[in-house]
């Protein structure tokens, strides 16, 4: 397995005398390559009088069981991810801590895959209590098997499940759920550990809203600082937040390289407008020791105000350590010496000359040699005892996985900010489905890109992990015009749309905005990006026609902000299909057709893009 060098230990020598004569500077020895290796742990880093306690913090695990393959140029498969190796390299960090450690989850635990879905969820809890997760946020797909079964993943949880800005709408009182609490203290290595949590105000519009509408979603800062307050007043020497709740960081200075990073290290701004700069905003300075974020899938380990934030993108690929640092003496947290060591990823063997196993972050023509990963100092192995524990499930679901449904002679895309050519397949499934004129996909239920080749259902399913129901919606052309302009405002990615031809103002360019709903606030769904809407063949959309649309249930039900607009939508005019899941009519087309986007026949047209963008001027 281990492919590097035997030579290794004379590298080792070497930079344990270089760093024992000159102290801080990261050497290297002669004719070894200069990119910048995995840094050491920073467990170890603390003066004589000061104790280390580690946190790791996961996020948006979405069911990520089985790790994920993905092809480089020469066909060759590249594993990355997966349970047993992320319990190999935790078990690693506890030996290393002697058990002074906390692994904090920031939520979107089990919606995704086969392995987690068929039993709603009930695999990954089972996986977090096995590598000893301590607390857990509560993420807003926690909600889209319904509360009953959420209520049952946390009785089975042998952690607590913490959020404390989930409210009744009728009671105005907090929820009371079993093992799901606001806030708790943890005991570690001497020290006490506050943890509070909170679940992004998005939820019922980013889950089955019909599961959640009883439900208030508060502002995390007007309720969270009495929480705050109490965990310190319980003796708790740092205060953390587990979020299902993010914003987005600039791709500069290296965003996505394994780092030590502290208050200093340079780092690219994070859009403040999002819920964790607005959160942190809005409590009092200092009361807030670290964040461990989510939800918004993106790599952050960065300093906001002097607050360490974390996440780890998704789908259990990437995770990060705060290293918090105590004063012996006097017991109190050094703010200024926490450091955060990210993005760390989850990888067996990586990539020789690189400490990854991402073949994204490669040069699309390279096919590099793998080695051994190794991981403070240890080489990565997996977990046996959570490998034998996993065999059953992967077996039970190898059948659906392999089934080859037909063969994508060109990459099935998937971009936010642009039209792909898996949206287009998506909206082409569900127009023909419901004999409809035109059909609308949000950009939150296709997950991921699929290469192009074999398409099997396992990535089908990974990439169309939700349980959505075609609907069929009667409107008048005005009110199409309407829906789409909603639709199209960029506070949820780019749409997929069958049978129409959309003109957008590009999203770095100021779009105007109306109070369509009147509520006195102008908000980001309010955005009139939409300049032009015509049919696919050039023909204008009559106002007083009456028009088919098919969508997703998650839309008509007021997902993706649309629940103004379709509340205002007779249910006469709803013609709900319970067939079978949208997944299922794809499946069904897929084995039809049998070759999908060839070069003759793209999915994605560069001569007739469904969607454009032009300038506002035009
Ligand atoms: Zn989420």
């Amino acid at each position: 397995m281990n492919s590097r060098p035997d030579n290794s230990w004379i590298g080792a020598v070497f930079i344990g005398l270089l760093v024992w004569g000159s102290g801080c500077i990261t050497p290297r020895a002669p004719g070894a390559d200069t990119r910048q290796g995995p840094p050491e742990s920073a467990w170890k880093s603390s003066s004589p009088g000061e104790d280390t306690v580690m946190i790791v913090g996961i996020n948006d695990f979405h069911g990520s069981l089985l790790s994920k393959e993905r092809k480089l140029p020469n066909g060759q498969g590249v594993w990355s991810g997966g349970a047993s190796a992320l319990a190999g390299m935790i078990k690693i960090l506890k030996e290393e801590s002697e058990g002074r450690l906390l692994i904090v989850d920031a939520g979107d635990e089990w919606q995704g895959t086969i392995e987690s879905n068929q039993v709603k969820g009930a695999s990954v809890v089972e996986f977090f209590n096995r590598i000893g997760v301590s607390a857990a946020a509560v993420g807003n797909h926690e909600f889209d098997f319904g509360v009953p079964n959420m209520s049952a993943r946390f009785l089975q949880a042998k952690y607590p499940y913490v959020s404390g800005n989930i409210f009744e709408k009728k009671s105005g009182e907090r929820v009371k759920w079993k093992n799901m609490i606001p806030s708790k203290v943890f005991e570690v290595g001497g020290y006490k550990i506050g943890i509070a949590g909170f679940s992004t105000v998005q939820t019922p519009s980013t889950t089955r809203y019909e599961y959640v509408k009883h439900l208030d979603f508060k502002d995390p800062a007007s309720v969270l600082g009495p929480e705050v307050e109490a965990l310190r007043s319980k003796g708790a020497q740092a205060v953390l937040v587990t979020a299902h709740a993010g914003t987005i960081c600039e791709e500069k200075h290296g965003l996505r390289e394994w780092r030590l990073l502290d208050r200093s290290s340079p780092q690219g701004a994070c859009d403040p407008e999002h819920e964790i700069p607005l959160f942190l905003k809005g409590m009092p300075q200092g009361s807030v020791d670290g964040v461990i974020a989510g939800h918004t899938h993106q790599v952050i380990h960065h300093f906001l105000n002097g607050v360490p934030v974390v996440q780890g993108e998704a789908y259990n690929q990437y995770f990060n350590i705060l290293y918090l640092v105590f004063d012996r003496a006097t017991r109190r947290l050094i703010p200024e010496k926490t450091r955060i060591e990210g993005l760390i990823p989850i990888c067996e063997q990586v990539f020789e000359g690189a400490d990854h196993c991402d073949v994204r972050r490669l040069d699309g023509k390279k096919s590099p040699e793998m080695v051994q990963a190794m991981f403070h100092g240890k080489p990565v192995s997996p977990d046996l005892s959570v490998e034998r524990w996993l065999l059953p499930i992967r077996e039970g679901t190898e059948k659906f996985r392999r089934e080859v449904l037909a063969t994508s002679e060109l990459p099935l895309t998937h971009f936010r900010d642009r039209e792909g050519s898996f949206g287009n397949l998506l909206a082409d499934v569900l127009r023909q489905k419901g004999n409809a004129d035109f059909s609308l996909v949000n950009s939150g239920g296709i997950r991921t890109s699929l290469d192009s080749g074999e398409i099997t259902y396992d990535g089908l399913f990974r990439a169309l992990p939700f349980d959505n129901l075609l609907n069929v919606v009667e409107l008048k052309g005005s009110d199409v015009k309407l829906l789409y302009r909603i639709a199209t405002s960029g506070a949820h990615g780019v749409i997929g749309v069958s049978g129409l031809e959309l003109t957008l103002i590009p999203f770095d360019q100021e779009a105007p905005k109306e109070d369509l709903n009147g509520n006195g606030r102008l908000e980001s769904w309010e955005t009139r990006r939409l300049i032009r809407i015509r049919k696919a063949d050039g023909e204008e959309i009559e106002d007083q026609r009456t028009y088919r649309i098919a969508t997703f249930d998650f839309l008509v039900n007021g997902g993706d902000d649309l629940g103004w607009f379709f509340s205002k939508v007779p249910s006469r005019a709803i013609r709900r299909d319970k067939t079978g899941y949208c997944r299922d009519l794809v499946t069904e087309y897929l084995k039809r057709e049998k070759k999908i986007n060839t070069r003759e026949h793209p999915l994605l047209d560069p001569d007739h893009p469904r969607i454009k963008f032009a300038p506002r001027s035009e």
